[in-house]
């Protein structure tokens, strides 16, 4: 062994040991008779101290060592003199004796430690030495554990992991395909599995009862900082059960990983309908951690003389408590343009301010009485100090914009902290959802969700309105305003899986070319069955109040979808071009 500790396990009872550690160079300190060197490796950091008086040879050495060279010491554990009380070694150091250096090293181009001074970009290209950040390895090292729980968790509860494959044919969850050609099968392709979802379906009907598989999955979607093309699911699926039965079985997971992981009691998690979740929040993954609840204002704003407001679907508002003070003229006018930018693209804000000494101030109040501003306030329970943001226009759409503003006011003032965790079940989700401009239905969740049993008979019979007011056994974990997890209880009727494919648009040859498979397993006795999938990178993130998954990730790609490290995607030989019977339609320079 090239060590006889690790760099994180001296203690003060180790004083008087010979010693053999080996490590990084975190940082080299000549203070001419003594060089103290931090050596560093996974566990910790132990300092290395050499003695010019004793030898001074040794200690030129040591001199020239550079930050990251690769290094192996052996010495006497000794008791320091000034301790240093915020590392778990700082007691000791290690007076030493021999020193052979195992490998040089380039100087970094940023500073390995826990605050760094390299930019997003820098960091991805060297990732390697990214990954040598304690906090950049703490993460990985919390991923490795919590996958490990889940395991742990989920093979007590008689679940069998199962790899699906990743060549596979497309699934359609909503977003693009990564496709790989075929070399043997000239023009034919095979999809990157977006999830397992038929697979596992499949491996219930084949008997297995209880499914699970830590995996990864592939979407070629347009990124944000929470997304990656691809990403790993806690994918499960359960046979002979009831949404109440995954429901309990999933929650029963998160409390444990929870308490395993984070020491953190969840208390049971509450359950609200997407209706509900829309109607107070605006989005069917409510940050619950604060109140803010949206008001309907539509009986008490319209009818009197303000156009917009009378010509809108909706009214509606949040008040921010005690923020009255906190916003000028110009501060409101800010946070207005904020809220009209694109990616939020509200038409206007309205804003009633009930000031600490009872007077009230609005932005429509030339059409509004203080008595008519008083009834809102009252529909709100607002006391002096509060004030009233408040939206109009087309019912969908300005709740989603108020919900973008309740989460802005809710982290501008401090109410979603990182250290609380306040997860909920939304339930009762729609089957479908109809799409104006490809006038067609799609799913919510996806083709194989079933309707709730009493919806089956007017899923069945029912015409285009009826459609649209079927709700599903389908449900999606919450915490923090972050969807971990999202499942249904499947259709396992042929008949009714067809017709849900019908609805969906599809032609019956199609159904039967993309989905013949399955159901032709329909066919050979299915369960009832259902499942649920975790998205485990957003997982770590949320249960260490991170809002970026990439930094749970080993090797993340950018925002472009490239990894920066091996520099991917990059184009591929002609010669394996025409191999995979593919013509580059990027014009060669004689073609430009
Ligand atoms: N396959 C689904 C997803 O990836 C999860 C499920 O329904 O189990 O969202």
């Amino acid at each position: 062994m090239l060590r006889s500790h690790n760099c994180g396990e001296l203690r003060i009872g180790d004083v008087g040991e010979s010693v053999k550690l080996s490590g990084w160079v975190q940082i080299s300190r000549d203070f001419g008779a003594l060089t103290f060197v931090d050596l560093r490796d996974r566990f910790g950091i132990t300092q290395l101290v050499f003695n010019a008086e004793d030898d001074e040879a040794l200690c030129e050495r040591a001199r020239k060592l550079g930050r990251e060279f690769v290094i192996s010491a052996i010495g006497l554990v000794r008791e320091r003199s000034n301790k240093n009380p915020n590392r778990a070694t700082g007691d000791v150091e290690i007076e030493v004796k021999s020193l052979e250096i195992l490998n040089a090293s380039k100087v970094p181009p940023f500073t390995i430690e826990d605050e760094t001074d390299g930019g997003d970009d820098l960091r991805m290209k060297y990732r390697y030495l990214d990954l040598r950040r304690t906090p950049v390895q703490q993460n990985i090292i919390f991923r490795s554990k919590l996958a490990i729980e889940t395991r742990k968790f989920l093979a007590s509860m008689n679940f069998v992991e199962v790899e699906t494959p990743v060549l596979i044919k497309s699934t359609p969850e909503g977003a693009r395909d990564f496709v790989v050609p075929s070399r043997m099968n000239p023009g034919q392709f095979y999809a990157l599995p977006q999830s397992p979802q038929t697979f596992k379906q499949i491996l219930m009907v084949s008997g297995l009862d209880r499914y699970f598989q830590i995996v990864k999955c592939f979407r070629d979607e347009d990124l944000r900082a929470d997304r990656q093309p691809e990403f790993t699911q806690i994918d499960c699926e359960m046979s002979f059960v009831t949404q109440e039965d995954i429901l309990q079985t999933f929650e029963g997971l998160t409390k444990y990983l929870f308490k395993e992981m984070r020491g953190i009691e969840l208390p049971d998690f509450p359950r609200m309908s997407y209706d509900e979740a829309m109607e107070r929040y605006g989005s069917d993954k409510p940050d619950v951690r604060f109140g803010m609840e949206f008001v309907n204002l539509n009986k008490v704003a319209k009818g009197k003389d303000f156009a917009v407001f009378n010509d809108a679907e909706l009214v509606v508002g949040i008040n921010a408590e005690g923020q009255a003070d906190n916003y000028s003229n110009k501060d409101i006018k800010k946070l207005t343009e904020w809220m009209q930018r694109p990616q939020i693209g509200a038409k206007g804000l309205v804003y009633v301010k009930y000031n600490t000494d009872g007077s009230i101030k609005s932005s429509v109040g030339k059409f509004y009485t203080e008595d008519d501003l008083k009834v809102w306030l009252d529909k709100f329970g607002a006391k002096p100090g509060d004030m009233l943001l408040i939206l109009s226009g087309e019912d969908e759409k300005t709740r989603k914009q108020l919900n973008e503003l309740r989460l802005e006011m809710g982290s501008r003032m401090g109410l979603r902290d990182p250290a609380v965790f306040k997860p909920l079940w939304v339930v009762d989700f729609p089957l479908l959802e109809w799409d104006e401009d490809s006038e067609r239905f799609h799913a919510m969740h996806h083709p194989f969700t079933s309707p709730k049993k009493h919806d089956i008979e007017r899923m069945l019979n029912g015409d285009h309105e009826t459609m649209k007011a079927l709700r599903a056994d389908a449900y999606d974990l919450v915490i923090n305003g972050v969807e971990i997890g999202g499942g249904s209880i499947r259709i396992h009727d042929r008949e009714l899986q067809s017709k849900n494919f019908k609805l969906l648009g599809f032609t019956p040859e199609e159904a039967e070319a993309q989905f013949g498979f399955l159901l032709g397993a329909f066919e050979y006795g299915a369960p009832p069955h259902g499942g649920i999938a975790f998205g485990f990178d957003r997982l770590c993130a949320v249960m260490n109040g991170i809002n970026s998954i990439r930094d749970f990730i080993a090797f993340p790609k950018n925002n472009q979808g490239r990894d920066m490290m091996i520099d991917s995607p990059s184009p591929i030989a002609d010669e394996q071009m025409s191999e995979l019977f593919l013509k580059s339609t990027v014009p060669t320079k004689e073609e430009i």
